[in-house]
């Protein structure tokens, strides 16, 4: 089993650190991440520019490649080649903040993965939801030995389609205080964007999203639902949006162009 290790948040993240450590007791770890920040970059192919990828060593001291393309370059980078051996299972984590409802379309996380099914592959995206106040420095080993058992429940399951795509969401607990795990769906996030209009030293305008974090509505079911009452959100995804429900309503228009 060889495991490519991935994020959104920069190879030097640790999240990433302790989701690598955890996969190594699955199978061998590559680990090929982005260079900086990607958080919220959505589904990225880069096609203009060259990617440029280099050596470096994670704080463990293992070994990790670095580029300067997206979340899910770095996955279509190690699929098309330059990691030598076949891999088996994308992993793309740890993010330090949930990625629910329509936040999957945002993130660079769950976009990294969604690369993983599209090659084929099983994958798995894996966010930990920090609360807003937390100070200091973040506890990912719980959610990294909850992402181990998750990945070897994929991998050991017989009726697994070969594309499988799992978005994760794990409460910030101790494991021991996790209530359980639930299979969910998305729910709706509320965002509370705002736009800051402010001007520059030289007065120019300029623009800011800002605003307050995202809310959502915690329905059973979902993975807002699930992760509000202490359960670890597993939201099988699917890459065709296509709202197969209004299909045969639509076909009920006249579709022809006026003469
Ligand atoms: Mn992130």
């Amino acid at each position: 089993m060889h495991i490519l290790v991935t994020n959104d948040d920069g190879v030097q993240a640790p999240g990433l650190l302790a989701l690598a450590q955890a996969m190594q007791s699955l199978g061998e770890v590559s680990v090929l991440a982005p260079d900086h920040n990607w958080s919220a970059s959505g589904h990225v192919k880069t096609l203009h520019r060259p990617l440029r990828v280099k050596e470096v060593t994670l704080a463990d001291g293992s070994p990790a490649f670095a580029t300067d393309g997206a979340p899910s370059d770095c996955v279509a980078l190690a699929l098309l080649g330059f990691l030598p051996k076949t891999i088996d299972l994308v992993v793309s984590g740890i993010n330090p903040n949930a990625n629910l409802g329509h936040d999957v379309t945002y993130s660079g996380t769950v976009t990294a993965a969604m690369e993983g099914a599209i090659w084929g592959l099983p994958a798995i995206a894996v966010s930990l939801e920090i609360p807003e106040n937390h100070g200091g420095s973040v506890d990912y080993s719980s959610a990294a030995r909850i992402a181990l058992k998750i990945a070897k429940k994929m991998i050991a399951a017989r009726d697994r389609p070969p594309n499988l795509l799992l978005n994760v969401n794990i409460p910030y607990l101790p494991e021991g205080e996790i209530k359980g795990w639930r299979v969910t769906r998305m729910g709706l996030r509320i965002y509370r964007d705002e736009l800051v209009r402010r001007l520059d030293p030289r007065g120019k305008p300029y623009y800011w999203i800002g605003g307050d974090v995202p809310t959502g509505v915690p329905d059973e079911g979902t993975d807002i639902g699930s992760i509000l009452n202490g359960f670890v959100s597993i939201t099988p995804l699917q890459l065709d949006l296509t709202a197969h429900s209004l299909i045969p309503q639509l076909q009920t228009w006249d579709w022809n162009p006026p003469e």
